[in-house]
């Protein structure tokens, strides 16, 4: 099924529960606009090259959208409207004064030279500016897969040079030196870790009771597995794409892990060469080389996935003996897996709320730009700690008003119902609807 489908199948079954008239569901369905283009760039060889590129804008009764671009050769139509939807809902579910969009360029920057990324980076910048598409109060992007701090700087600067005054709060998750925010980098995955605790004082289980296997050890999984290890989770086994290692002892070390990732490019590379593994070296450093799918069936308390869409789809989902998945990754489970989980009672806590740290200390970094102040890390950190704990509190009580005896309801599903009270709120009190 494609993305879209998915995201409407679940914001029906939300706005079921809650009666949401017809009218107003239509208006979630749909985004208020829709930029479509095709960017021309040239590329080293002085050939002209056009790429398709989209931004949608989905639901602005909040506040300007706020959402970001990545650069991805699957990246179409279908799949940034999804995105820019869930972006809406969560900054509904974080309470942040904030609308959903997304962007995205049909494009694979491997294949890219510095230059002719710069170059495509400014041109879709130029072309949605030029529209009347981005800017500081109307729609604020931030980076997103294969899209970093210096490809927003690039796009801050062609932005700037088109109005002719300066205005950093047009673009987030740039670097320091252009305005960026403290705690930026990792605020996704900190953000991760605050809803995790929450979910498990709830529970009434502590850090230190818990194990937790990562899906991923890239920007977002890498920088989970560290602070939650900080705050006294047991890490015991993290994968990237080529491989998986289970940590035999307590917990595994991170900055070792980062070591092994950054001096081989893999997490198995350090034991592993093609299929010849140096035994002798795992059992010195006490670590198992495992699979990608047998992290995914590890026997453990949480299972984190901050690798890809789609990672626990109907064929995995029956194996899974985690008792919590907490989605760093934008949509990871598929609805089809969903179901399973749920008739499982395993616990999913959803993207819309687990990943919302990210777009939250974004929304830090754009009002210290508008306001032309530099907030301390410790400040960054302690208003991220307070917006993601009200989040969850939030939704805990959406979920207990609407989990009647024998009425099926999980978390994703309370956390929909909570961004489409939230925006139907702004859009009533807009004379919208
Ligand atoms: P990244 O590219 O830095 O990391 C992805 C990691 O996943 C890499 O380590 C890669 O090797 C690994 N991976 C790929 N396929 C895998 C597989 N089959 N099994 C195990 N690992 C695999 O990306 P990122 O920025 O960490 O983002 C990861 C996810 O989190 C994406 O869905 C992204 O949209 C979401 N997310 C990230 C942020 C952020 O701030 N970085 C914010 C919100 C959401």
């Amino acid at each position: 099924m494609k993305p879209f489908q998915n995201f409407l199948k679940n914001l029906r079954r939300a706005s079921k529960i809650i009666d949401l008239p017809d009218e107003i569901l239509k208006k979630l369905e749909t985004p208020e606009n829709i930029f479509e283009t095709e960017i021309e760039f040239k590329t080293d060889d002085g050939k002209t090259k056009k790429i398709p590129a989209y931004r949608v804008q989905h639901n602005s009764a909040r506040g300007p959208f706020k959402g970001g671009v990545r650069f991805h050769p699957d990246a179409d139509l279908d799949e940034v409207k999804t995105l820019a939807s869930l972006m809406s809902l969560k900054c509904a579910v974080a309470n942040l004064p904030l609308g959903g969009g997304k962007g995205g360029v049909q494009i694979d920057p491997k294949t890219l030279s510095r230059a002719e990324l710069e170059r495509i980076s400014r041109a879709f910048f130029r072309a949605g500016t030029e529209a009347g598409i981005f800017g500081i109060a109307r729609d604020i992007p931030a980076p997103d897969v294969y899209t970093n701090p210096q490809i927003m700087a690039w796009m801050l600067d062609e932005h700037e040079k088109i109005l002719g005054e300066k205005s950093p709060g047009a673009i987030t998750g740039k670097p320091l030196e252009l305005g960026g925010s403290l705690g930026r980098m990792y605020s996704t995955s900190h953000g991760g870790v605050i809803v995790l605790e929450e979910f498990l004082k709830k529970c009434g289980k502590k850090p230190s009771e818990t194990t937790v296997a990562i899906q991923g050890f890239g920007n977002a999984g890498a920088f989970f597995a560290e602070i939650a290890s900080k705050r006294g989770f047991r890490v015991v086994a993290v994968s990237d794409s080529q491989g998986a290692i289970f940590c035999d002892g307590e917990s595994c070390q991170i900055p070792k892990i980062r070591e092994y990732k950054r001096r081989f490019g893999s997490l198995r590379g350090n034991f592993c060469q093609g299929d010849t593994c140096d035994f002798e070296k795992m059992r010195r450093e006490r670590v198992r080389v495992i699979s990608n799918d047998e992290l995914l069936e590890l026997d453990v308390d949480i299972l984190v996935l901050a690798a890809l869409d789609g990672a626990i789809h109907e064929k995995n989902a029956g194996k899974i003996r985690a008792r919590t998945i907490l989605e760093l990754a934008n949509g990871p489970i598929t609805p089809e897996a969903d179901e399973i989980l749920e008739n499982r009672d395993i616990t999913v806590l959803p993207d819309i709320l687990a990943n919302a740290g990210g777009v939250t200390v974004s929304y830090f970094e754009w009002v210290q730009n508008r306001s032309g102040d530099i907030w301390e890390e410790d400040f960054v950190n302690a208003k991220l700690e307070k917006v993601m704990k009200n989040a969850f509190s939030d939704l805990l009580k959406i979920y207990k008003k609407h989990k009647k005896p024998g009425q099926k309801l999980n978390f994703r599903i309370a956390a929909i119902i909570l961004g489409i009270e939230r925006i139907t709120n702004a859009m009533q009190l807009r004379g919208w609807i």
